[in-house]
């Protein structure tokens, strides 16, 4: 298939960009190979065609079945804090939904395994990261609280959905010297976190306020 690039012209132009690139280094963004990534990852593709024009805002945008696309800003926050803490080059990502993150990160580490638990919206993630010629992102359609024992431990683990609680399965699929970034808390009162594995003990940061979508237990 070919990919309608150039759909909405105008809407989605190299201005329009340049505008959300901006916006992201204003925030605090400093990593020029995540806001180039940002920059050439066409987001227009990755929401209904109704909602293209909005795209290049920096906003989350509703995806469908209550889900959403993240926040430009939290996903290069989230891609920034992970490239620079992760040392290897294999990770693990919960929460698909429509695949924008994990298009981003496709291009920082040799292999993305990812886990989405509605099944429609996994098929479409798959199809339109095929379209784009992206290739090293293995799919999985199921419960990410379990994490996927099969390919870890993972060098990274970045989760897209708020957990009331770390859960126990990602902090074992975590490599030593291994780190997990997930939003913690409640509905409006979460907190994106920072774990690391060290050798006897995990180390916590905490990376600021965020709002995402619950992380559901069970599939
Ligand atoms: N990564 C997306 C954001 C997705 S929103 C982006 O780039 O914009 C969070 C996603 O997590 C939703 O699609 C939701 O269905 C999914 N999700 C929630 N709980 C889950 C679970 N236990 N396992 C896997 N996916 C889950």
């Amino acid at each position: 298939m070919e990919i309608p690039e150039n759909k909405g012209i105008g809407m989605t132009s190299d201005r329009t960009r340049d505008r959300l690139i901006k916006r992201l280094k204003d925030q605090g963004i400093v990593s020029n190979s995540v806001l180039e990534r940002i920059r050439n990852v066409p987001r227009h593709l990755f929401v209904d065609e109704a909602l293209a024009s909005r795209s290049y805002e920096d906003t989350a945008l509703p995806i469908g079945l209550g889900q959403t696309i993240s926040q430009p800003y939290i996903v290069a926050k989230m891609t920034e804090a992970l490239i620079s803490s992760v040392k290897g080059d294999c990770i693990l990502e919960i929460g698909t939904g429509c695949g924008y993150q994990t298009a981003i990160l496709s291009s920082f580490f040799k292999k993305v395994y990812t886990i989405e638990r509605i099944r429609s919206l996994l098929i479409k993630a798959k199809q339109r990261l095929r379209d784009m010629n992206i290739y090293n992102v293995q799919f999985r359609h199921g419960d990410g609280w379990k994490g996927w024992s099969k390919y870890g431990p993972y060098d990274g683990i970045i989760v897209a959905a708020a957990a009331p609680e770390l859960p126990d399965d990602l902090l074992e699929q975590l490599n030593i010297g291994g780190v997990l970034i997930i939003p913690i808390g409640l509905p409006r009162e979460q907190e994106l976190m920072l774990i690391k594995r060290n050798y006897d003990h995990y180390e916590t940061k905490k990376l600021g306020s965020v709002s995402f979508v619950p992380l559901v237990k069970g599939e």
